[in-house]
């Protein structure tokens, strides 16, 4: 029996891998429901006549009409914020790929999750804004987070070498993105197209952005505590240039396991739509002698206050991963308008944090309006 599937940011970058996988694997999973903005209509109606799902979801009114009007026969579409909640909860879907950008993707994850919907995550802000909560109603709702990032995908796989008191700590690789190297009294002058170009992984802008910064590395290690339980001072993070090691466990004997794949997304998507399975695939195949070599690096947390930023926000706790989420945004997005230099995004989010006493969290609308708080809050400090 096939595996109904939902993917939520279906023309992203993450929703093409989802489609590699499901064209590798058609008689094991079927797209039930699609959800996008709307940005792209002409892809996501080429999508809606390849799959041929039950439901497409399209925030953008204009782009649902179009798509509305284009959709083969029997294709419901549905617009606005419902076409994202119908498509997280569609009945025939007992898995859903989260794979939107943002705090914006929060309301249909929990949805989803809510409905009794196992999770496929790769939209790590759900769990920097709402972790707890989100992972509480998990439980509750006896459903699985299965992580997409590649990192924790990495850490899910390794962590099945032991048991959770046997694990010493988690080390997170990361690229180091396209500025690790470079001179810090440089960073000023970093304009927008060289902050987009990735050297190992393509990916969106958003995101794209928050690798350069390191912040995305920051946001893994606040997923990574609320997926795995892990306290923040047991995560680490250790640039590997090649992004070939996707992440370590160390266990309290010494020993070390890590993930290794080529970088391309469909591996962490496969994992996640298959486990507690794997499935064959004709994917590209890692091959050690050709690449040589893995170098490892420090990171340079003066040249990259990010990583601890998001830590000291972590070891706050409570509405402070939710604020500096949402300042991050904030600031990426001034960043990619040219209204904020490259320094001010971490800046910024250093700033609103300063001005923040971590405040209880008690339901996803309290989560939401801190995330809104901070996002409101480094507008007007990028505004004066
Ligand atoms: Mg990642």
């Amino acid at each position: 029996m096939s595996l109904g599937i939902s993917v939520l940011g279906a023309t992203g970058s993450v929703g093409s891998s989802v489609l590699r996988v499901v064209r590798e694997h058609p008689d094991r999973l079927r797209v039930v429901a699609l959800a996008a903005y709307g940005r792209d209509p002409a892809k996501l109606l080429a999508q809606v006549e390849e799959l041929r799902p039950r439901l497409v979801g399209v925030v953008d009114a204009d782009a649902a009409r179009e798509v509305a009007r284009r959709a083969p026969a029997g294709v419901e579409v549905v617009p606005g914020e419902d076409g994202l909640r119908a498509v997280a909860t569609h009945p025939e879907a007992q898995r859903v790929v989260a794979a939107m950008v943002g705090a914006a993707g929060l309301r249909p994850a929990w949805a989803a999750v809510d409905a009794g919907k196992d999770l496929a995550l790769a939209n790590k802000e759900c769990l920097v804004v709402a972790g707890g909560l989100l992972t509480a109603l998990a439980r509750a709702r006896g459903v699985q987070l299965l992580p997409i990032d590649s990192e924790h995908a990495a850490l899910h796989q390794a962590l099945r070498g032991g048991s959770a008191d046997e694990v010493a700590r988690l080390v997170l690789t990361a690229s180091g993105g396209p500025f690790w190297q470079r001179d810090g009294a440089t960073f000023a002058a970093i304009k927008p197209d060289e902050a987009l170009a990735h050297p190992t992984w393509k990916m969106g802008a958003k995101i794209t952005v928050d690798s350069a910064t390191l912040m995305n590395k920051g946001l893994e290690l606040i997923e990574a505590h609320y997926l795995f339980s892990m306290p923040p001072d047991r995560i680490d993070v250790v640039v590997h240039p090649q992004s070939i090691v996707h992440s370590f466990v160390e266990f309290r004997d010494g020993s070390w396991l890590a993930q290794l794949s080529v970088n391309d997304m469909v591996f962490p998507v496969q994992y996640a739509l298959s486990f507690p399975e794997r499935w064959g695939n004709a994917f590209p195949r890692l091959s050690p002698a050709e690449l040589g070599r893995l170098d490892f690096h420090a990171v340079d947390e003066a040249k990259f206050p990010t990583v601890g930023l998001a830590r000291r926000a972590l070891l706050a706790g409570a509405s402070a991963p939710a604020v500096l989420n949402g300042a991050n945004e904030a600031a990426v997005e001034a960043f990619l308008a040219g209204r904020a230099g490259f320094p001010s995004i971490a800046g910024t989010v250093a700033a609103v944090l300063d001005e923040h006493a971590a405040q209880p969290v008690a339901n996803l609308d309290d989560a939401l309006a801190w995330d809104d708080w901070g996002r409101r809050r480094a507008g007007e400090l990028l505004a004066t």
